[in-house]
């Protein structure tokens, strides 16, 4: 039995909205999982050792719910072009790199890294269409204390021709020998990612969406990004009326299927998506940089969708999930401008839940800091900005999610284990 205990201010999110604030607050944990946040501590846990980090703001840990690894090298490049010139031109070159899995190595173990730095800790992310590439991602990822879900790509039409495109019989085959290999990791699983329609043939979304019922698996991919993507997907299925109908006739719409983007999710579509629990991966840096649109966030909130968020790279430019909270909130702001002020905006509280405990049902796990959930937590030090008044813990935590406070994240809890440690900054 191993007891953790952090002392410190203690902030989560539990629920929309809602913040649960205890300040001199200890979280304890036994073998990695959650006992309970007490005011005081309770008298059982009196001869444990309390790392005591004063005053530092002590958060759940953050859940990025949709990037592209092998995009990771172009981040910050390519922001001049629409969706469909933007994957031709920047991403599908780029991802043809990862045939080279030495080259692979040495841009994942990176990226694991900075996802840590910035307190992310469970990630759901696509890879290349590579096999091999995609175990090396997977490993870089649990080396360093990333846990979720990751996801080799199929593509077996519309790709790059002997540069990036599968042949429908080798994603098959690819697929299931990519499964095979998936066994030994700890805290990394596999989700089948078809990229999106334009990308699969009938008979192999037909394939995946057997392979998702068959194994119990969650899938992966894109919804109603862009506009041309769209007219490009009526085309492709004149039998679908909706986007969305062209994953839900291969089975590859249920409640274990996160859908990025939905900027243009109309009303029928995102009831579809609430009756199945579908969950929507909101990725607003994305839908900005590549001219996509603004996705109506607040609006699927209210009408009970499940809604997270994703950075995106490389459409999104940010890794980190301070910056893709306030992007979010930002474009709820632009949806409010463009709805003639008709539809709310995000509060600081509900875009950092969506960042943060939205995304734990998906994983298995409770909300927020509750009891039994696993301990994915970051201690934050934030005592670098000079202050207008002496801050409430939650102008605080309104303040680390717009403004950037070099090593301000001083350890990082994954899972039960510390996988990233700084110690104090000042004695
Ligand atoms: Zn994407």
């Amino acid at each position: 039995m191993s007891l953790t205990i952090l002392k410190g201010t203690i902030v989560s999110a539990p629920a929309l909205g809602q913040l649960d604030i205890t300040e001199g607050g200890y979280l304890a944990a036994e073998d990695g999982r959650i006992l309970g946040v007490y005011p005081v501590l309770p008298e059982q846990y009196a001869a444990a050792p309390v790392e005591d980090w004063g005053d530092a703001l002590i958060l759940p840990a953050f859940a990025d719910c949709h990037l592209h690894a092998p995009q990771y090298p172009m981040l910050g490049t390519g922001m001049d072009l629409q969706l469909l010139e933007w994957l031709q031109a920047y991403t599908f070159p780029t991802e043809a790199r990862f045939a080279d899995t030495d080259y692979a190595r040495s841009v994942y173990r990176k990226l694991a890294a900075e996802l840590i730095e910035n307190g992310t800790t469970r990630v759901c992310m696509f890879s290349s269409l590579h096999t091999d590439a995609t175990w090396v991602l997977m490993e870089e990822l649990e080396r360093a204390g990333v846990t979720g879900y990751v996801g080799k790509v199929n593509m077996d039409r519309n790709g790059a021709p002997g540069v990036l495109e599968e042949t429908t019989e080798g994603s098959m085959a690819e697929t299931l020998r990519w499964l095979e290999g998936c066994g030994d990791f700890a805290h990394i699983r596999p989700i089948l990612t078809p990229r999106f329609t334009p990308s699969c043939t009938d008979e192999l979304m037909a394939f995946l969406g057997r392979l998702a019922a068959e194994r119990d698996l969650p899938v992966q991919s894109h919804l109603s990004e862009n506009q041309s993507e769209m007219a490009w997907v009526r085309q492709l299925h004149p039998d679908c009326e909706q986007y969305w109908e062209t994953y839900a006739k291969y089975g590859l719409w249920t409640d274990r299927t996160l859908m990025a983007h939905c900027v243009w999710s109309d009303r029928r579509e995102r009831t579809a998506m609430r009756r199945s629990g579908v969950t929507m991966v909101h990725c607003a840096d994305s839908n900005q940089n590549v001219c996509s649109g603004v996705a109506p966030v607040r609006r699927a909130l209210d009408e009970g969708i499940k809604v997270v968020l994703g950075s995106d790279i490389a459409g999104g430019d940010r890794l980190s999930m301070f910056d893709v909270t306030a992007s979010a909130i930002r474009a709820s702001k632009a949806r409010h401008l463009m709805d003639h002020w008709d539809t709310p905006f995000l509060t600081v509280p509900e875009a950092w839940y969506l960042a943060t405990s939205a995304a734990t049902a998906f994983f298995g796990e409770p909300a927020g800091f509750a009891p039994g959930a696993s301990l994915h937590a970051i201690v934050l030090e934030d005592g670098q900005l000079p202050q207008p008044h002496p801050l409430t813990a939650q102008e605080r935590l309104e303040r680390c999610v717009y403004r950037r406070q070099p090593d301000a994240v001083r350890e990082v809890w994954s899972a039960g284990r510390r996988v990233l440690s700084r110690g104090r900054s000042r004695a």
